[in-house]
């Protein structure tokens, strides 16, 4: 996994909930841009300005297309963004976040 140092310690618990409202709304990277090339049923939800994932109006989908039964189906490929959720304690607070973000971050390494 994809994980920046901050987010090393973080263990999710799968609840789904940030894949369902506006907190995944992201703008793509060039490198995930370049991971998804020949995936085409993820491009098509790549808009404008890298805008992810949106409808053929450029308007955002919610919950997120790749989002079944509370798991992203494309976890190994996701958006840096998705790998690094929820980036930092403020969001897993302000989000509602149930996973556990262990203060030790050499306890669960990505
Ligand atoms: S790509 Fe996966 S992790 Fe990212 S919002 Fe969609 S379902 Fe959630
Ligand atoms: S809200 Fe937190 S625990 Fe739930 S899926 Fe998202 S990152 Fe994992």
């Amino acid at each position: 996994m994809r994980k920046t140092e901050a987010m090393r310690g973080f263990e999710c618990v799968g609840c789904g909930r940030c894949c369902q409202p506006k907190w995944y709304f992201q703008r793509l990277q060039k490198a995930d841009i370049e991971r998804f090339a020949g995936r085409e049923d993820i491009l098509k939800y790549v808009g404008d300005r890298r805008k992810f994932p949106v409808d053929e109006n450029q308007k955002y989908i919610t919950p997120c297309p790749f989002l079944k039964d509370n798991r992203c189906t494309i976890h190994d490929i996701k958006s840096d963004f998705c790998a690094n959720f929820p980036i930092s304690e403020g969001v897993i607070q302000g989000i509602g976040c149930k996973g556990i973000l262990h203060k030790d971050k050499k306890i669960k390494k990505a």
